[in-house]
Formats: structure tokens, sequence, C-alpha cells
């Protein structure tokens, strides 16, 4: 790659492949991984840890602004990132239904947004890094290099999000999952602060039907044709 820095955008509602795909591209590239959803997962769970209501948006905004968000690279290579809020490990915490069914609440306040926007800027404003989320191609980095929009299948969506979760001990019906995933959609696509939408250069991939393979080297053929 002949830049000196390399910014990639990845967007997607959930379940679209977007953290597989950018811990594809992390370590195909060597870039660091950002995942922007584990930051407001972190700050809804100290929300609920602290009684805040959702209703609450000046609360919020507050915490947003107080807690101390730390991302730590992943120990092996394709490993997972670890995720830190006020010196504590939350990683394995912020992946529960409640919280994953209450995040969409608390990343629609525009205080929290803000405060998660500049963040994620500071963090990737050094280096190279591939940033996942929902409005990393059209507010965090609108100049980014590339940018991808990940869509799939809601069926496919609901059946990767079911083996996540019983991989890690917890079993729930697929149409529950269905019924979330479309729930957090409606709110992530309808709010009035930076809505999931594709940004207009976006690169559209459709994962329904892909490998992780494929989805890495279908992301790469256009990668490559930057330098
Ligand atoms: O990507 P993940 O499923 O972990 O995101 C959880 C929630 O965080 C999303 O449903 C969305 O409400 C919020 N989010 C956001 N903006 C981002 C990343 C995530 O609003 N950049």
């Amino acid at each position: 790659m002949s830049k000196q820095k390399l910014i990639i955008a990845i967007d997607g509602p959930g379940g679209s492949g977007k953290s597989t795909l950018a811990r594809g591209l992390s370590s195909r590239l060597g870039l660091l991984y950002v995942d922007t959803g584990a930051m407001y997962r972190a700050l809804t769970w100290k929300a609920i840890r602290n009684k805040i209501d959702f209703t609450q948006e000046k609360k919020l905004s507050k915490i947003a602004k107080e807690s101390h968000l730390e991302l730590k690279p992943p120990e092996t290579a394709g490993g997972e990132i670890k995720v830190f809020i006020d010196g504590r490990d939350v990683t394995e915490e912020i992946r529960s239904p409640l919280i994953t069914n209450h995040t969409s609440d608390v990343a629609k306040v525009s205080g929290v947004r803000g405060c998660m926007v500049a963040h994620q800027r500071e963090i990737a404003e050094h280096g190279n890094a591939v940033l996942e989320g929902r409005d990393i191609g059209t507010v965090v980095f609108p100049d980014a290099d590339i940018k991808f929009f990940l869509k799939a299948d809601v069926e496919q969506r609901a059946k990767r999000r079911q083996k996540e979760l019983s991989e890690k001990g917890t079993e729930v019906a697929v149409d529950k999952i269905k019924e979330d995933l479309l729930k957090r959609d409606d709110i992530d696509s309808s709010r009035e602060d930076s809505p999931l939408k594709p940004a207009e250069d976006a690169i559209p991939i459709d994962s329904s039907t892909m490998s992780v393979e494929e989805m890495v080297e279908t992301a790469l053929s256009h990668i490559k044709k930057l330098s």
C-alpha cells in the first residue's frame, strides 16, 4: 500500500458480517481494528448498572463524557478485542441479549454520539485502521479511503447471531433474534442523529451467501485498486 495512512470504513446492520470482515482485513493488512459498537455497548452496560433510565438523555450524555473507554487489541491474530470501561473488563458482558437489545436506545442520544465520534476519531487518527459501525462512512470518517456497506438477508443474520450466542453458552430462538434485529434496524435507521445508511460512495457487499474468505477477498480486491 503506497499510502501512509489508510482508513477503512465498514457499516451495516447487526449480523451482516461487519466484525468478521473488519477482523479479517485487520489481520491481513495489519490495521488497527476499531469496533465502535463495542463502545456504545459498554456505555449501555454502565447505564444499566447505574440504573439510568434510557429516556434520561442528559444523564446518558454525562456518563459518555465521564467514562474511560478502552479497546485493547487482541492478544492473538484474529482474536477478539478487549473492551474496558473505567478499568473494568466488560468484553463478555456487553454481548448479552440484554445489552444488545438496549444499545440502540443509548446510541440514539446526540450527546452520547458526539463523545463517541470524537473518541473514535482520536483512536484512529494516528494510524492505519479499519472501523466498523453504523456511521463510520457517513459521519466519523466521511473522507475514509474506502467504505464498505454490508447487508445480508435477515434470516442469515439471525442464524449467525444465534450461532455466536450459542458458542458463548446462550441459547435463543432464531425467531426472537430476528424480531430483535429488525427492531434494532428500525431504531438505528430512523434516529435523527447519524442514522444507519450507506454513504453515497460506499461499496455494497451482500454477504448472505458468502464465506468469510469470500467476503475478505472481495473487499481486498477493491482495496488493491487504491494503490
Ligand atoms: O455493531 P453492534 O451490533 O455491536 O452495535 C450495537 C449497537 O450500537 C447498534 O445497534 C447501534 O445502535 C449502535 N451503534 C451505533 N453507531 C455505531 C456502532 C454501533 O449507533 N457506529
